[in-house]
């Protein structure tokens, strides 16, 4: 059979058993959920915002339950979180992904989106700020505001990178000012300076291994005696000639002058000694991962470290039509390839499931009236220049008197992560402040011209001058405020 004929095989299979209720529905698999009632459409009809299938979040696990949920047949939404494709867009090259050698992750995620829209699934910029599963169909708040009701969802919320908690690492102190856990993003701006990296796990490597081309030394400091690398990974490290591996050794704080890291202090973790390394410039934080699951306390069994507990044989949770996969549910692999294969369990098992509430394509039909409407949280695409004459063009026909320029380059992990916000804002403002995307890496004299020294950069212009530049991401409602304050 052709690639062709076998797509539509499986398709009408699984449209059968979604009509039927009956063919891939097995019933041990979903034996010990609590029940929900048969559909009845007399409940549903008339309710606003329903969703028959919701995705939250948009890593490898999340898009692999949205392909196979939308290619069943089964309207699909994601809501894509606050960090739109995972943590693989904050990584440089995956050489694990099965069947390629060596891709960025950016692409692969780019790809994977592309992938599950061109099977229907409809991705939503937006983020879950709060559930209610305690009636049926589950309740979620958005960040926008937005009320949806899912007939069935999926958790794919990931995790997020753990921080050490030690003097001078928070928020206003050095964090984003040399502390960090993004050497993809950061690593060109310590050419020919001190750093280190914390951590003996295979990200603890990777971070090295970005950091070597450019740093003058490379410490990993392991607070065991230990690492926890595969055997590749540390070969690969051991070839850099300065990445040194520093075993018993953490961070007791980070130093600076109000404006960067200028040092740290380094404890032994069996002397308890402890040592001033006054020049360093860069701190690399690469200690693991908290699950992103506090929104779901109180409803999803979760373990002591708070991944969510599904199965077993399964990826469903405790909780009826609630599937979760990924870093969320999986202290153990936390492999990308794992994540989506999980994934794609995840998305069968909801298919099931929704099977055995009777709901099929005439139930979705009747229902088609009210289900969520995207359009009303559609971002505005930004228009993009890259030379100075469309730059002019610009300023002539402009009838805002602020322009935003957003400089970004397509491999920048910020840059990705920060565009739906500018969307956000750029549709939110429309009228009043006018956004602009520039390529850094293609727009030689715009970078030249504005001074650009990297990116993500944003710069604002009022009255034809510019009045500031932000270099650092912000959260949608930080982002608001700050823009808001130019209008004045
Ligand atoms: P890991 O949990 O594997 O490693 C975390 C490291 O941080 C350990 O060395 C741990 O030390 C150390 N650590 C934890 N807390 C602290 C602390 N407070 N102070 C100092 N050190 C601390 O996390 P990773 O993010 O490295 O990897 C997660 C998963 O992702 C793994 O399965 C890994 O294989 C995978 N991965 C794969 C990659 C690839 O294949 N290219 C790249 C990156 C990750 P200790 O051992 O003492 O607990």
């Amino acid at each position: 059979m052709n690639r062709c004929k076998k797509v539509a095989a499986f398709i009408v299979l699984l449209m059968a058993s979604i009509i039927c209720g009956i063919g891939f529905l097995n019933h041990s698999k979903v034996k010990n959920q609590k029940k929900i009632p048969i559909i009845d459409l007399k409940l549903l009809e008339g309710k606003d915002n329903i969703v028959p299938l919701l995705v939250l979040g948009s890593g490898p696990a999340s898009l692999s339950a949205a392909l196979y949920g939308s290619r069943s047949g089964i309207r699909t939404y994601v809501l894509r979180g606050n960090k739109p494709g995972g943590q693989l867009t904050g990584t440089s090259y995956i050489e694990n992904w099965p069947a390629i050698k060596k891709i960025r992750g950016i692409e692969v995620m780019n790809d994977f989106e592309e992938q599950v829209s061109h099977f229907g699934s409809i991705i939503i910029s937006d983020s879950a700020t709060s559930v209610d599963l305690s009636s049926w169909p589950y309740r979620v708040i958005t960040e926008e505001g937005h009320e949806l009701y899912a007939l069935a969802l999926m958790v794919g919320t990931g995790a997020t990178p753990r921080r050490l908690n030690i003097p001078g690492e928070g928020d206003n102190e050095y964090w984003g000012k040399g502390v960090t856990t993004c050497a993809i993003c950061d690593a060109p701006y310590h050419r020919g300076d001190k750093v280190v990296v914390i951590g003996g796990g295979d990200s603890a490597m990777e971070e090295a291994l970005e950091l070597s081309p450019y740093a003058k030394s490379v410490h990993v400091l392991v607070r065991s005696n230990e690492l926890r690398a595969s055997a590749n990974m540390i070969a690969q490290v051991k070839n850099c000639i300065n990445v040194t591996i520093n075993y018993n050794k953490a961070l007791a704080e980070i130093k600076g002058d109000g404006q960067h890291v200028t040092g740290v202090v380094v404890v032994d973790t069996v002397t308890k000694e402890q040592t001033e390394w006054p020049d360093t410039r860069g701190v690399f934080l690469a200690i693991g991962h908290v699950p992103n699951t506090y929104i779901f306390k109180g409803y999803l069994n979760a373990d002591k470290e708070g991944y969510l507990k599904v199965g077993p044989g399964n990826q469903m949770t405790n909780w009826p039509g609630v599937v979760a996969a990924g870093d969320v549910a999986d202290p153990d692999y936390r492999q990308a390839g794992v994540a989506a294969g999980d994934g794609i369990k995840a998305g069968l098992d909801l298919v099931w499931w929704l099977a055995s509430l009777g709901f099929n394509s005439y139930v979705q039909e009747k229902l088609e009236p009210f289900f969520f409407n995207p359009h009303s949280v559609q971002k505005k695409k930004l228009e993009e220049i890259s030379s100075m004459a469309e730059y002019r063009e610009l300023i002539k026909n402009a009838s805002e008197s602020v322009i935003v320029l957003d400089f970004f380059t397509p491999y920048c992990p910020s840059c990705v992560h920060m565009l739906p916000i500018i969307e956000w804002a750029a549709a939110k403002m429309h009228g009043k402040i006018r956004f602009c995307k520039i390529d850094a890496s293609v727009s030689y004299d715009l970078v030249k011209k504005f001074k650009v020294p990297d990116v993500p950069h944003m710069i604002v212009i009022k009255n034809g001058e510019i009045v500031d530049r932000l270099k650092e991401t912000m959260p949608r409602a930080e982002f608001y405020t700050y823009l808001k304050k130019f209008l004045s």
